[in-house]
């Protein structure tokens, strides 16, 4: 039979559909890329802010129309928003032939194998989602490798500890286990992912572990690039700033989401930091890693947060320590404690604030990107233009799909996938121009 996937959300939800995807292979089912093809399509949603849920609902919604007028016989729809809101989806959508919670993931071939009694014989070889098996659909250069499940943090506008639970840490044998997979099959960048990379390893062994896997990591022949995101400010140690200096195949790219600096609302937040803490430490990291590269995201709306609040926010971006900024409008999120709080923030408001921050980040960036014109970067070659006179890569300034790229005159074959020098002579908002090192 005929399996295709959508996947929403996170690169954590991507993960459990590489997985998805490996254990249907593994069963001799044919994946296809084009949903339209196929007989079973597979929803894997998100439930995390309202925008999300909107998206997956309209995502089933479409797919369900492919019932009717082509090939798809099934319909299942699996991951954060199902575990959220398992039985009114039964309810509003029954279109849908299978919803899996996350909480069933561990049986997850039973309830296939279930819905599809009716067909020829289903194979059970295999019957499990397992890392080792999952199919990487991020191209042959990079991965993503994921080290915990759930978080144990509870900022208060958070409803993820509530879809996938406590932090679990993974074992450490067999993160590295995957890895070494993961390198024999090509994989150059390795991207290290959990919802807070920096608090792995303290359930399971009692003390964070992260600079330790990553020193292992560096070990393991192949790699080009290890990244980690996800990096919460309150765990950022010298020792982990001391393992990216240290290590040159940890790029020196730190992805910290300080979501505000207002002390008010950080501890309204339940964020366990200051303002001027989060302040220190980016100083540090940029005294210790000159090129270091800060990602952020913030939130804007907050219950609770007042003008000055949020001056003092916009003040704070416009000193330009990030490179690159990701802005939220708060979102109301059912179950979670900020939801009950009663100075909730008018939607106007909120995108005002929004739409300050996002033009004060786009000129800081603009002005950010300017001093690397001249200078040289190593480049990894993902993409050509359609007209074939550009390519497009990423230094270790960006991470995929999220950052800005690097274009670069087509000035000789066969390029994609690997790593070249280039200089670049040209930047915009976001992305660089650059040309090929001769
Ligand atoms: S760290 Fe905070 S924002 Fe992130 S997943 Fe955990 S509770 Fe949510």
């Amino acid at each position: 039979m005929k399996v295709g996937f959508v996947s929403l959300g996170c690169s954590k939800n991507l993960i459990d559909t590489e997985m998805a995807i490996g254990l249907f292979k593994n069963n001799n089912f044919e994946i296809v890329h084009d949903v339209k093809k196929a007989e079973i399509i597979i929803i894997n949603t998100c439930g995390f802010i309202e925008s999300a849920k909107q998206e997956a609902i309209d995502t089933i919604l479409e797919m369900a129309q492919y019932k009717q007028n082509e090939a798809c016989k099934y319909l299942v729809v699996m991951g954060c928003l199902v575990q959220r809101y398992d039985k009114e989806l039964k309810k509003a959508i029954p279109e849908v032939d299978l919803f899996i919670t996350i909480d069933e993931y561990n049986k997850f071939w039973d309830k296939i194998s279930q819905l599809l009694i009716k067909e020829n014989k289903i194979s059970n070889k295999y019957n499990k989602l397992c890392y080792m098996d999952r199919v990487i659909s991020t191209g042959d250069k990079i991965a993503y490798l994921k080290i915990a499940e759930g978080c144990s943090n509870r900022c208060t506008y958070c409803a993820i500890p509530y879809i996938r639970g406590p932090y679990i840490s993974r074992p450490i044998e067999d993160i590295l286990k995957e890895a070494e997979e993961l390198s024999k099959k090509g994989i150059k960048e390795i991207i290290v992912i959990a919802q807070d990379t920096t608090k792995y390893g303290e359930d399971l062994y009692g003390e964070a572990k992260l600079s330790e896997l990553l020193n292992k990591l560096c070990k393991i022949d192949g790699f080009e690039w290890i990244r980690f995101l996800y990096a919460y400010p309150e765990n950022i140690t010298n020792e982990l700033i001391q393992t990216v200096k240290n290590n040159d195949k940890i790029c020196n790219y730190f992805d910290i989401p300080i979501q505000h600096i207002s002390d008010k609302v950080l501890k309204r937040m339940n964020r366990n930091i200051t303002g001027s803490k989060i302040e220190a430490l980016i100083k540090n990291i940029k005294a210790e890693i000159p090129d270091a590269i800060l990602r952020t995201s913030l939130i804007v709306g907050f219950p609770g947060e007042t003008n000055e609040d949020f001056l003092e926010l916009y003040d704070f971006v416009k000193k330009g320590y990030f490179n690159k900024l990701g802005v939220f409008i708060y979102s109301k999120e059912d179950g979670t404690p900020a939801a009950k709080l009663k100075e909730q923030i008018h939607h106007n408001t909120k995108k005002k604030r929004y739409n300050l921050i996002m033009n004060i980040a786009k000129e800081v960036s603009k002005k950010n990107l300017k001093s690397y014109t001249g200078k040289k970067y190593k480049i990894l070659i993902e993409n050509i233009t359609f007209d074939k006179k550009f390519y497009v890569g990423r230094s270790y300034m960006d991470i995929p799909e999220t950052d800005g790229v690097v274009i670069i005159k087509n000035s000789k074959d066969n390029l994609i996938g690997e790593f070249i020098d280039c200089t670049i002579t040209e930047t915009k908002n976001y992305d660089l121009i650059g040309k090929l090192q001769q």
